[in-house]
């Protein structure tokens, strides 16, 4: 007997949405000098949600000198126990308004509510309450005996993790001494600004945090600002390229977090009903909005013809939808814009002789949506097996040796992520020696922990955030 699944939509009422938002800056929200607003839209139907300021350089002046002045008089000062106090109560605040903030992060992003209620919320908790524990030991950090906070730190973050990445960057930098000025992606902006209500509510001294919204031009006022002293940024590799070039030069430092083109090797000997479930994951999870997603996948030869009717199955099963539905699996594409580079990209990967599959699959009738899709036949020269698509569509390409896996693998500009799915150790150890990526995953896929460091090689960036490396990008 196959029971269809009901619709299970989380409540709306627990958001309250503003109008309008202003900027965050010293403390209290602030209209931006020109008055400009942009709208952020819910992805899943287009309907508008809200309108929110665009910073221009006059407010970035004033944000950055907030950031400074609490700097000097306050949060520099304090010792790292008080600090971690303030750090402990914004963790606290957000597990209390976590239902609140997942709802709020599905309706501006498009992703399911299944992964912002368990994956997103519970990871920006962690990540404060594990930083906070870290603002009283810093002596003890392996960073010398005394280590110094940088001052004012600029911190540009991207749509597809909005308040996951604000706490990547915004915890550590906190609990090491520096004050920032944030900037939210222009798409996502709605759960940064409630976090700056949090820490109003947390009665966090004025000027510390800055929250300032805007699309490209006000990133790029922010980090090109004179007053700051560090600049993070995660996006695209592109704009990560401007910022080194606009930095170059002064004593700012620099941790850039890029894009990725992850390789999931899976040998003969894998346990293949997990495998499938881990490229899955590694490649639907999140809509492939993923940096570190695993959108190449290597599967030996000898067991491809198995695998991917496996997979097949396995996506067919995929429930693509209304991202406020707990049942769903894929949510709606971010933006207008980012479903054209898929569609694009997708399209040219046809042209270019690789085999395109998709499930069958009703997609919703407004809204942007992509339908969860392989491409087999792909060669090393094709676009879909070079470029980032950032999207729902997985690249299959077979090896024979494992020497041929790792080359394989490693041919990409890019070096952030790589799983390796093997039930022999040795194999798996061998592997993960000589792939060129800053994570590697075993038997399992797009695992992240606030204890454990994450960053790329070549051109996925560079530093590190998270873990004990994550407060040396913050410290002098
Ligand atoms: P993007 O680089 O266009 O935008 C990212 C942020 O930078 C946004 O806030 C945007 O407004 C701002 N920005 C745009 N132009 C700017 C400029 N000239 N100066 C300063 N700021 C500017 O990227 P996107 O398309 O929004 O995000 C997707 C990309 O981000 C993907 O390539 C993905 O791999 C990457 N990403 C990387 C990580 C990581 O941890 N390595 C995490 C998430 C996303
Ligand atoms: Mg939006």
């Amino acid at each position: 007997m196959i029971f269809e699944y009901a619709p299970a939509p989380e409540s709306r009422s627990v958001v309250t949405l503003r109008e309008t938002y202003e900027l965050f800056v010293d403390g209290a929200f602030t209209p931006a000098e020109s008055g400009e607003h942009l709208t952020t839209v819910d992805p899943a139907d287009g309907s508008e949600l809200a309108r929110v300021a665009v910073a221009g350089p006059a407010d970035v002046d004033k944000a950055v000198a907030a950031a400074r002045r609490a700097y000097d008089t306050v949060w520099s000062r304090m010792s790292g126990a008080e600090r971690g106090k303030y750090l402990f109560r914004i963790a606290r605040v957000i597990q209390e308004r976590s239902r609140e903030l997942a709802v709020l992060e599905s309706m501006d992003n498009g992703k399911p509510i299944k992964e912002t209620r368990d994956v997103d919320l519970p990871l920006v908790a962690a990540h404060f309450f594990y930083y906070a524990g870290w603002a009283d030991k810093l002596a003890h950090a392996g960073l010398g005996p005394d280590p110094r906070p940088l001052g004012v730190a600029a911190q540009v973050i991207p749509w597809n993790f909005p308040l996951l990445m604000l706490a990547w960057k915004i915890a550590p930098a906190l609990a090491t001494g520096n004050t920032v000025v944030l900037k939210p992606a222009e798409t996502t902006p709605l759960t940064a600004l409630a976090f700056a209500e949090i820490c109003q509510e947390a009665d966090l001294p004025p000027g510390v945090v800055n929250i300032l919204t805007g699309a490209g031009e006000t990133g790029r006022a922010l980090v090109e600002h004179p007053g700051t002293d560090k600049v993070a940024f995660t996006g695209s590799t592109e704009v990560g390229r401007q910022i080194a070039r606009a930095v170059a030069g002064t004593d700012k430092r620099v941790t850039l977090e890029l894009g990725g083109k992850g390789a999931n090797i899976v040998y003969d000997d894998a346990a293949i009903d997990q495998a499938v479930e881990g490229i899955v994951s590694g490649i639907f999870f999140n809509q492939g909005h993923v940096c570190c997603a695993g959108s190449r996948l290597l599967v030996q030869e000898s067991i491809a013809e198995e695998l991917l009717p496996l997979l097949k199955a396995r996506i067919s099963r995929l429930r693509l939808g209304d991202p406020l539905d707990k049942n769903t699996d894929i949510g709606a594409i971010n933006s207008a814009e980012q479903l054209e580079r898929i569609r694009e990209l997708t399209d040219a990967g046809e042209a270019e002789g690789a085999e395109r599959w998709s499930p069958a699959c009703d997609l919703p009738g407004s809204g942007y949506w992509f339908a969860p899709t392989i491409l087999t036949g792909v060669s090393q020269a094709h676009r879909v097996a070079r470029e980032e698509i950032f999207g729902p569509v997985l690249s299959v390409l077979t090896f024979r040796t494992p020497e041929e896996a790792v080359a394989k693998a490693n041919n990409t500009p890019y070096g952030l992520s790589a799983g390796v799915w093997t039930e022999k150790g040795s194999r798996m150890l061998w592997t993960a020696e000589r792939l060129r990526a800053g994570v590697v995953w075993s038997n399992t896929f797009n695992k992240f922990d606030p204890t454990s460091p994450f960053g790329g090689y070549k051109e996925s960036g560079y530093g590190r955030e998270g873990g004990r490396h994550g407060l040396e990008a913050y410290l002098g």
